[in-house]
């Protein structure tokens, strides 16, 4: 997509929402011009689906921004996952907290992170049901070196935003049970909720992190 299409569509997505939610650019098969073009728009966050992609990118562009890992982390990219990463958004089993915790620990980093929920308990998806996302947290919780800081779901794909909605209302609804547990290092401030079709539902359900591609980049 043409840069002006980047910075006009940033810049209408920042207008649209509230100041306390923070737009992450979901980078995934764009250039590092691409993503550039989206951080001198007012972009404040990269999100990235690939540890190796991520890591050309960072290598150009640095800590000017905070990088968050939107995709599904393989064990043998934790290590350097944990050195570019600010925040892990898609942490679903115990096995791979544990990968995470011990390569933080060896660069003396605390790693924050989400847990994902899979809210519309599909079985191709990535994520943890939501009557389990309270054995995970309890289970990670007590790793030294990870921050548990809330919950992020994607919900199932539909062409209509109004779709997503109750999947949002129960993922909203776990975070606040957990987050009334009050358990020793889980903070429970970040919601990560809604893509370039459903963000406007997500944030009136409580999101406060959006993660959006398509309307930043146009179509992949
Ligand atoms: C690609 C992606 C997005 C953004 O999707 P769009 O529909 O292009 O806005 C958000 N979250 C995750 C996890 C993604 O992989």
């Amino acid at each position: 997509m043409a840069f002006e299409n980047i910075r006009h569509n940033v810049a209408k997505i920042l207008e649209e929402i509230p100041e306390s939610v923070e737009l992450v650019a979901a980078a995934k098969t764009r250039t590092p011009e691409e993503i550039q073009e989206a951080i001198a728009a007012g972009v404040g966050t990269i999100g990235e689906n690939y540890v190796q992609e991520a890591a050309r990118a960072f290598g150009i562009i640095g800590r000017d921004v905070k990088w968050h890992f939107i995709g599904h982390l393989q064990k043998n990219k934790v290590k350097k996952a944990v050195e570019v990463f600010d925040l892990i958004e898609t942490v679903d089993s115990a096995s791979i907290a544990e990968e995470i915790d011990k390569r933080s620990r060896a660069i003396n980093k605390i790693m924050p992170v989400l847990i994902e929920v899979n809210s519309g308990r599909e079985p191709q998806k990535h994520g943890v049901f939501p009557e389990d996302v309270r054995k995970l947290v309890e289970a990670v919780a007590v790793l030294p070196n990870i921050k548990i800081k809330g919950l992020m779901t994607m919900g199932p794909f539909s062409g209509n935003p109004e779709d997503a909605r109750p999947y949002f209302v129960e993922t909203r609804k776990t975070f606040g049970r957990i987050k009334a547990l009050g358990l020793c290092n889980v903070e429970m401030d970040t919601l990560s909720m809604g893509m370039t079709n459903s963000y406007h539902v997500a944030i009136e359900e409580g999101a406060n992190v959006i993660r959006v591609g398509t309307k930043i980049f146009g179509e992949r």
